[in-house]
């Protein structure tokens, strides 16, 4: 039905179909504006794509992405200017202290950057896995309801990147990614390494902060030494002009001495900030996966079990969740590794791009046989 006061665009049926649109948007006060607004054909566009739902959607699926893109960017450049101070301020420091610790720091820290470098690249690139299209899964838990397609155990609609994920944990922002089947170990080990790495740089730098932030700024104050340049005095001229100047080459070299050492000290604080900041973000949120993947579920499945375990506690009843195997091989299966696989800890110590057990598509559960889980256990590379 088309209101009778927009008739005058009847004739014109490109027109009539955005009135159609907005009548049945229920949008009448816009259209009363539309009206007024006459035949300027500009603005009904652009008010029609302001209010069109569609469009809306549209404008926050890239605001998102963007902001996701921003930081994704954040985090590479805190990672960079955290290295760049640690070479330029904490290397200088000890090498004077001791070289031979100061090789073993830089053997130790430069293993902890790789393996960070490596873990946060890999998070970000590695496709979390989708359920695979036109293809027959023996086992669906259900079908998705807007990609419109079965979903296997585990699997979960990300709104974010609006497909389904295989295993899904959640959508990182940091990663711009989702954290699925694919990805969840390199998500994981690259929280495991920033935390050792900022702990490790909180342990050799505290001394450092305290000595240039502390020791250094307050000897400034308590100086008994003099301030100023050294002057001459020149006792043959008028005694109002007895101290010299000094030279504009020694003042600017004062000055920009001070501003070194005032940058030193920001460098050093900025650090210090972050890394604080950082081990107690990362920690708590380290521990509370660790917690989940020793319980073999992601952070999806938690609060569905947690929903599962009242349900069943309410009819006296004990819930098992279904892919928990115990806390160690959890742990190896959330790792992908496995005396059988040929995979060691030199996988996890190390950069590597091995894939995990199984396709994400068919789990083994707790009822499983022994011959399924040998099947499970046989990597695919
Ligand atoms: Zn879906
Ligand atoms: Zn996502």
């Amino acid at each position: 039905m088309v209101d009778k006061k927009c008739n005058i665009y009847q004739e014109d049926k490109f027109l009539s179909s955005f009135e159609f649109r907005i009548e049945e948007s229920s949008f009448m006060p816009f259209s009363c504006i539309l009206q007024s607004l006459g035949k300027n054909i500009i603005w009904i566009l652009i008010i029609n794509l302001i209010l069109d739902p569609v469009n809306v959607m549209v404008v926050m699926f890239y605001f998102t992405k963007l902001i996701n893109n921003a930081f994704v960017i954040l985090c590479w450049v805190l990672i960079t200017v955290i290295i760049i101070i640690s070479y330029w301020i904490g290397l200088p420091y000890w090498w004077n202290k001791s070289p031979v610790i100061t090789i073993c720091l830089l053997i130790f820290g430069n293993w902890l950057m790789i393996n960070c470098i490596f873990h946060y690249y890999m998070g970000i690139i590695c496709d979390p896995g989708h359920p695979p299209e036109g293809v027959f899964i023996e086992e669906v838990a259900s079908v998705c309801k807007k990609c419109i397609q079965p979903k296997p155990h585990r699997t979960h609609h990300c709104s974010i990147c609006n497909v389904c994920i295989l295993q899904m944990d959640h959508h990182c922002p940091w990663l711009n990614n989702c954290v699925g089947h694919f990805n969840r170990r390199y998500f994981l080990m690259f929280m495991v390494y920033i935390e050792i790495s900022v702990l490790f740089l909180i342990t050799f730098g505290i001394e450092i902060a305290y000595v240039e932030l502390w020791l250094n700024y307050n000897a400034t104050d308590d100086d008994t030494e003099l301030y100023g340049y050294p002057v001459e005095v020149n006792i043959f001229l008028p005694q109002e002009k007895w101290i010299m100047k000094p030279t504009t080459s020694e003042a600017s070299g004062v000055i920009s001495e001070e501003k070194y050492k005032s940058l030193r000290r920001k460098a050093i604080l900025f650090a210090a900030l972050i890394c604080l900041g950082v081990a107690i973000a990362i920690g708590t949120l380290l521990h509370r996966h660790c917690k989940m993947i020793s319980r073999g579920e992601t952070s999806i499945e938690k609060h569905i079990n947690t929903s599962e375990r009242k349900k069943f506690s309410e009819k006296n009843e004990v819930y098992l969740n279904p892919y928990d195997f115990g806390k160690y091989r959890n742990w190896i299966i959330f790792l992908g590794i496995h005396n059988n696989s040929k995979r060691s800890w030199r996988h996890i110590l190390f950069p590597s791009a091995h894939k995990p057990f199984g396709d994400g598509i068919i789990w083994p559960t707790i009822y499983s046989t022994e011959s399924e889980w040998k099947n499970f256990f046989h990597p695919k590379y």
